[in-house]
Formats: C-alpha cells, structure tokens, sequence
C-alpha cells in the first residue's frame, strides 16, 4: 500500500464517525500523490503525513451559561490546535448546532494549507461550538460568549493561537469575547481578529473573504482570456462571505441571480439588491423571504435549488457539502464556467471531480476564501505595531495577496503537469512550505 493510502486509511480507522475530516485529508493527500511519492522514503522515516494529520493539541469543554428566563444551558466549546510549523495558529470560531469535534478538525486541517498559502507566518486551527446564536437575545449571546472565553482564554494569546469569526461569530460576538478576554488576562493584544475598528480591527476586513473571492476568481478568469464583466454570478448564502462576493462581483461588472440561506434561496432576474440583503440579514438578521418586500420581481423558493438557474460563475458561499454531484451536473449542463469557492469545502469530492472533468474551471476554498485570514493576519501586523491602515492599503494589499495566490497554485500545478489544476496546486503550494518547516524544526 502507498504511504499516501495507508495514512488515509489511519485517518479513517482512528477518527471513526469523523466524516467532513476524512473528506478533507482524502481531498488533500489524493492531490498530494505526486510530491510524496517523489520523497516517499524521507517522509515515511520522519511520519510527516501522520503528524500533519494529527493536531498538535485539541482541546474540549463545558461552556455552561444562563438564558433571560433563568435557565441554565451547557453547549460544548472546541479549539484544535492543529499546526504551528508555520506560525501561531489561526482559524475562526464556528457556532452552528451542527458544529462536532470532525467539522472543526476538517476546518482546522484546511487551514494550515490555506494559511501557508497566504504567504503570511500563520499557523493552522479552528474552534467553536454546538451552540446556536439563531433568535437568542444579545443578552444571551454575551453570556454565552464569556463563559465559551473563560474556559478558551487559557489556551490563547497574541503570539500562540489568534480565533476569529466564521459561521454565526460575527462583530457582536468578537467583541464580548475580546471584551472578557481582556477582563481576565488583563492584556489589550490583538488575540482575536474581527474586532470593531474602535478597539483594534482591521478596515477591509468585513469585506475581505467575499472581495479576496472575487479578485482571485477575476485573475483566474483574465489568464483563461475571460472577462467577468457582463457574466452571469450564482451566490449561495446571505452571510458575510456571501455578501461582499455580491458586492464585489456586480462592482466588476457581473449580475449576481441568487442568494440562499439555511431555509431558502432567491432568484433575481435584475441582480441582487446587496443593500436590501445587507439591510435583511445585518441590519434586521432576518430570513430571506423578507427580500421579495425590497424586489417585487425576485422570487423566494424554498429549501434547495439555488444551483439550478443558468449562470456562468457559480460561488458557493454558504456552507460545506452544499453544493453536490447533481448539482454540479445541471450547472454543467447549463453552461457554467468558473466555480469558486467562498466557503470552506461546499463541493462534495465528487462534484469536484465533475466539475473538472467538464472542463470548469474550479477555485478550491483554501484559495478562493484565503483572503480572510489574509486580511486577519494583516489585523495582527497593525496591532502589533499599534497602528492601523486605510481602508486603501489593507484593501490593496488583500488584491495583491489573491493574485499572488492564484499564480503560485497556478505554478505548483504546472510544476507537476497539473495544468488548470487548481484543486492539486493548491494543496501542493501550501504543502511545500508547511513540509519544509516542519522538516527543519525536527521531531516535534
Ligand atoms: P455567516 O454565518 O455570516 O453566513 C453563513 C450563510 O450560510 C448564511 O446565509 C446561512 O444561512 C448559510 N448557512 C449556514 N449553514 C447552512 C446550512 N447548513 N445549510 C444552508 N445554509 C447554511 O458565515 P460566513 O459567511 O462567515 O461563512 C460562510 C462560509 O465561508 C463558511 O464555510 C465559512 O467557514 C467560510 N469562510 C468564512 C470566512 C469569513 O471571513 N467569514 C473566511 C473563510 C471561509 P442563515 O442566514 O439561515 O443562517
């Protein structure tokens, strides 16, 4: 059995249960073939896969908290801690009922590459929780928060592991959980990114997964000899990535059709009113059917569907897994040409792999998404220099890093007779680097 298989194999027989990991070390090591087997001794003798599939340190609690009726709750917190050859880890928050200790493993294995992929000295990790923010009061939310930190804080810091959002962590929960952070350390430091821009956050930073999504889908357009100005944009999700991809791509000259979110989805035959969906969902955090009030001439539908309109570009923005095998088939028979990915893994493995055999081109999310943590790590560099950068320069910087990205995978890709593989150059970019490090720190 090649080492790669046998890893894989570990992987599954020592994580039972652990879907959405097993999915992303499949994802990865599969593409990863070529450059193990050229090292295949060396990295067997010194268990480099193993120890890039075993996280450094994870860690899991009780967070017990109080509702406004008096009743207590426990939900369970996460934070692995999955690889610091590069840098201290970073990685978001997740909380979602559906979050479990394979959902944040598979996140927080992503990230390595991703993070190596930036460019930038981050390490890999991710954490959150089973709780669900959905219709809880603010009062309920900040009580969670602080106790989810009292718990996280000891495991944390400016220089050792630096949270951030994802999935229902957006600025009002950064901001209690930086606030009972800096209660009980007693330190103002940049350890988590997100923050308000009053207390340390980064401009551009709101924007920067959903703009970084489109500068890097752009260039990998313009190097097929495509312009996306006047194509067709299918958006799933209402969120933050969600958002500023819409936002961004009408900015390029696109017409975006969709969005979705976890009940529904709307098709907008004009374009989506990215003012009315930030009103809906930042402003009033309500449901999607609200955006027929806004566009009398869009239409709700409920439940699944948003990938069955003719479009060009497809950006899944919502969640992993959304996007599936039957779904990559009608956007393939409808004629689409670019799939990028705003969220964290939302193709199945086999919807990728007919999406590439069709010919489509396709953004993997630990490229197509970096420019969040990009824009996080860049949050970092100002707190550290107590200092904080136009929008201009943190914007400018963040186009400059998705451009570098696509031509690196790109490179990777072609170094291996991968051309237009950008699922493979990715993992093998932000391979290289992360192997290289880990190599020359030793047996740790
Ligand atoms: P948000 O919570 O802001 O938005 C998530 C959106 O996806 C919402 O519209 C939500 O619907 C929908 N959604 C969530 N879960 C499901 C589900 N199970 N089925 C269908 N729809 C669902 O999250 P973000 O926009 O921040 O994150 C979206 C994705 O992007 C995630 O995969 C995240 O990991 C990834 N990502 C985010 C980054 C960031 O900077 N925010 C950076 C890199 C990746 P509803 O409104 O009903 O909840």
């Amino acid at each position: 059995m090649s080492y790669v298989d046998e890893v894989i194999k570990q992987v599954i027989d020592q994580n039972p249960m652990e879907y959405e990991f097993h999915q992303a070390v499949k994802e990865v090591l599969e593409s990863l073939r070529p450059v193990i087997e050229k090292n295949e001794e060396k990295y067997r003798r010194e268990a480099l896969l193993e120890r890039l599939v075993n996280p450094e340190r994870q860690i899991k609690f009780r967070v017990p908290w109080i509702d406004d009726n008096g009743q207590v709750h426990i939900n369970t917190g996460y934070r692995v801690q999955f690889n610091s050859a590069i840098g201290p880890y970073k990685g978001g928050l997740r909380l979602h009922p559906s979050v479990n200790l394979g959902i944040i493993k598979f996140l927080g294995f992503e990230q390595i590459f991703k993070n190596s992929l930036t460019g930038l000295p981050i390490g890999g990790g991710k954490g959150g929780s089973d709780f669900n923010p959905k219709g809880k009061s603010d009062r309920e939310i900040m009580s969670f928060c602080q106790s989810f930190m009292t718990e996280l804080c000891k495991y944390i810091g400016a220089d050792t592991d630096i949270p951030a959002g994802d999935i229902g962590t957006g600025s009002r929960e950064i901001g209690f959980l930086f606030g009972q952070y800096k209660r009980i350390r007693s330190l103002f430091e940049g350890v988590l990114t997100g923050k308000g821009l009053s207390y340390g956050g980064s401009l551009a930073r709101t924007e920067a997964t959903g703009y970084g999504l489109l500068y890097i889908t752009d260039e990998m357009l313009k190097c097929n000899g495509i312009d996306i100005a006047g194509k067709t944009v299918s958006v799933s999700g209402s969120g933050n990535v969600a958002i500023y991809a819409i936002e961004m791509a009408e900015k390029l000259g696109a017409k975006v059709i969709t969005a979705s979110d976890s009940t529904g989805w709307v098709y907008d035959p004009d374009g989506i009113d990215v003012a009315a969906l930030k009103e809906i969902k930042e402003v009033n955090r309500a449901r999607l059917t609200e955006y027929k009030k806004y566009r009398p001439n869009s239409e709700y539908h409920e439940g699944k569907g948003v990938w069955s309109k003719k479009t060009d570009i497809a950006l899944p923005c919502a969640t992993q897994n959304e996007l599936d095998l039957e779904d990559a088939r009608m956007l393939v028979d409808n004629g689409v040409i670019a799939v990028a990915e705003g969220a964290n893994m939302p193709t199945t493995l086999d919807a990728t792999e007919h999406l590439q055999k069709s010919g489509v081109l396709f953004l993997p999310g630990k490229a197509a998404n970096a420019g969040g943590v990009a824009t996080s790590a860049l949050e970092m560099s100002q707190n550290s220099e107590r200092y904080s950068w136009s929008f201009d320069k943190a914007n400018s910087t963040l186009k400059n890093i998705m451009i570098d990205i696509f031509h690196n995978i790109d490179d990777a890709a072609s170094r291996y007779g991968l051309e237009k593989d950008y699922v493979a150059g990715a993992n093998i970019a932000g391979f290289e680097k992360v192997a290289d490090a880990m190599m020359a720190q030793g047996i740790v």
